[in-house]
């Protein structure tokens, strides 16, 4: 990598991320019985294709390293995902397309394209750690905060999150990464994946129970070892600007000062955007710049700034790709001459924090003091073991 590229903003991007097809429908819905064919089916290009677009459009592109992904190889896919998976995934694509889980439609040749995807996350974490990129953003397709071991889910393949996660622990020996996510679904699949790591802290700001149904809980903390190292926060519907930036200050910074991560990841996904077809929260353009300001702060003082913000979702096509152009630009340190268009015909004051909100981000505030500190998983594994050997002595209750 040349001078001109040392210690700028990476941005990973393959034309092959628009060409995973996922067929026609209405909303989530394929088509077919009363839905009439011909609507693309929501999780299409338009939004990530109008995104890059915008980045080039603005000039913010002249400011960024251009990251050129790899495919990911099946030896790093198999670190989180089971050999069936690997296997129903590769058949499906070759034979044109079919299901790979729960709402997760492959195409033709997604296979290939969601190996490209995981793969560009890879290559940005390497040159993150490898000192030529300050940080990165990952303008992937097929996304993966919902994938898990053995199936796709959510519109999701892989798991790139969990992969990059993976594959830092493996190739670069790092031991304490964090994961914010703050696509507006759970981040069901990171949370299954170290539900029991006290190692990778898992924080996901969602929609109360909106999908996957059924997680997404405060109660969902963690189990043996890495109890208190996952953290939910289901934020009411019509959460907006004031509740995502409560929930930053009062949770996700405290939670990662006291982990103290060796880099942090985030999974972005913008349908927590007042515009999104698939949920009821309200941030704006604004919201995504304040959140992504705190954590480019917070990694510059606890990780050295390694931070890698990952694509998730976001399905209003003319919305989101102006959060994801304030990402990057806080990531770049940049400002771009664009302005939110939309911004003065909301409602300012339903975009305040409502007591109802403040109270749920309270509640989970209530729990960073479980979250694992540095040095004190080998005092956690002594106490495990004392606590099994208690339980095998006969005769206690
Ligand atoms: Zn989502």
């Amino acid at each position: 990598m040349d001078e001109a590229t040392l210690r700028r903003t990476g941005l990973v991007w393959h034309e092959s991320y628009m060409w995973h097809i996922t067929g026609t429908g209405a909303g989530a819905h394929p088509a077919g019985g009363f839905m009439e064919p011909g609507l693309p089916h929501i999780d299409n290009p338009a939004a990530r294709r109008r995104m890059r677009n915008l980045i080039e459009v603005s000039g913010l592109i002249d400011h960024l390293a251009p990251v050129r992904p790899r495919p990911a190889t099946e030896e790093e896919l198999l670190r989180i995902h089971t050999p069936d998976y690997i296997a129903r995934l590769k058949r499906l694509s070759a034979e044109g397309g079919g299901e790979a889980g729960e709402k997760a439609p492959v195409g033709p040749g997604s296979w290939e394209i969601a190996q490209l995807a995981a793969g560009g996350c890879l290559v940005a974490a390497d040159a993150i750690m490898g000192g030529t990129l300050r940080n990165a953003y990952a303008l992937v397709r097929p996304p993966g905060h919902h994938a898990e071991p053995g199936q796709g889910r959510g519109f999701c393949l892989l798991a790139n999150a969990a992969l990059t996660i993976a594959h830092l622990r493996a190739l670069h020996g790092l031991r304490r990464i964090a994961l914010v996510d703050w696509d507006v679904h759970h981040g069901n699949g990171a949370q299954g994946i170290f539900y029991e790591d006290p190692e990778v802290l898992t924080i996901s700001l969602h929609e109360e129970d909106n999908y996957p149904r059924g997680s997404g809980f405060i109660t969902e903390r963690g189990r043996g070892l890495g109890f208190g190292a996952n953290i939910n926060l289901p934020l009411p519907p019509g959460s907006g600007h004031g509740a995502y930036l409560a929930a930053i200050e009062h949770v996700v910074l405290p939670a990662l000062g006291r982990f103290a991560p060796e880099m942090i990841l985030v999974s972005s996904g913008y349908d927590a955007c007042l515009y999104d077809p698939l949920a009821r929260q309200m941030a704006m353009m604004e919201t995504y710049r304040l959140m992504t300001r705190a954590l480019v702060s917070i990694a510059g003082r606890t990780c050295n700034g390694r931070l890698l913000v990952l694509h998730e979702g976001g399905y209003s096509d003319f919305y989101a790709p102006l959060c994801g152009l304030a990402v990057v630009e806080e990531l770049s340190g940049y400002r771009t001459a664009v302005q939110d268009p939309f911004v003065s015909h909301l409602d300012r004051s339903a975009q305040r924090l409502q007591p109802h909100q403040a109270e749920v981000i309270t509640a989970v505030g209530k729990l960073i003091e479980d979250v694992p500190r540095p040095g004190s998983t080998s005092t956690r594994r002594a106490n495990v073991r004392k606590l099994h050997v208690e339980a095998l002595r006969p005769g206690q209750a």
